[in-house]
């Protein structure tokens, strides 16, 4: 049976934030696709707690937080994908590209886990090529190319927050495929060098 989306609209815009919070963390599993997605709007508009919708996501795999953690120190234990140094912190960096050929504009926003250094150079390139190729589109590049930089300038204000986030993201994504490699180095950063594309 379908929902009647804006009365489930109505209806979750008139709880209460605690009462969200308690929906997200524990009754997903008995809520239609529908209503989980206006759920996820409605945490997202006022501005609460993003592990909030990880939890959501969490649930409908049936993976807990813990399992997400567990598998999170895995990951974070391995080389850094890019270098391959060992025993250096992994982080999670968003990366914004633009680039244009004449009436071509690309746009490209990537999760990027590696070593601070690494996530670093990545950065400084996608600012280096998005001011040098990103302008050289019309009129996409002349939009698009300023959205990027400025992006890109707030992302580095905020690099713990969002590199949890990433993180978080990238194992939940990825649970069944890094759960299949357990105990294999190579295989599980394939996984995460494949995600830095
Ligand atoms: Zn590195």
């Amino acid at each position: 049976m379908a929902i009647d989306k804006t009365k489930v609209r109505e209806a979750y815009a008139n709880l209460s934030d605690a009462e969200i919070e308690e929906l997200a963390t524990k009754e997903v599993t008995s809520l239609d696709e529908e209503a989980i997605h206006i759920l996820i709007d409605e945490i997202e508009s006022r501005n609460l707690n993003p592990t909030l919708i990880q939890a959501i996501q969490t649930q409908l795999t049936g993976f807990t937080m813990d399992d997400v953690e567990r598998m999170k120190e895995k990951v974070l234990a391995l080389p850094c994908p890019e270098c391959g140094e060992r025993g250096l912190e992994l982080t999670g960096r968003l990366i914004r590209e633009v680039k244009s050929f004449i009436v071509v504009t690309t746009y490209k926003r990537i999760t990027f886990i590696a070593c601070e250094e690494c996530g670093e150079k990545r950065w400084r390139q996608a600012l280096a090529l998005s001011s040098l190729l990103g302008w050289w589109g019309i009129p996409w590049g002349l939009f698009r190319t300023p959205f990027t930089i400025g992006a890109l300038l707030l992302d580095r204000r905020k690099l713990k927050e969002q590199s949890e986030q990433i993180l978080n993201g990238f194992v939940i994504n990825n649970m069944g495929d890094l759960q299949a490699n357990l105990g294999h180095e190579s295989q599980l950063l394939d996984i995460v060098y494949n995600q830095n594309r």
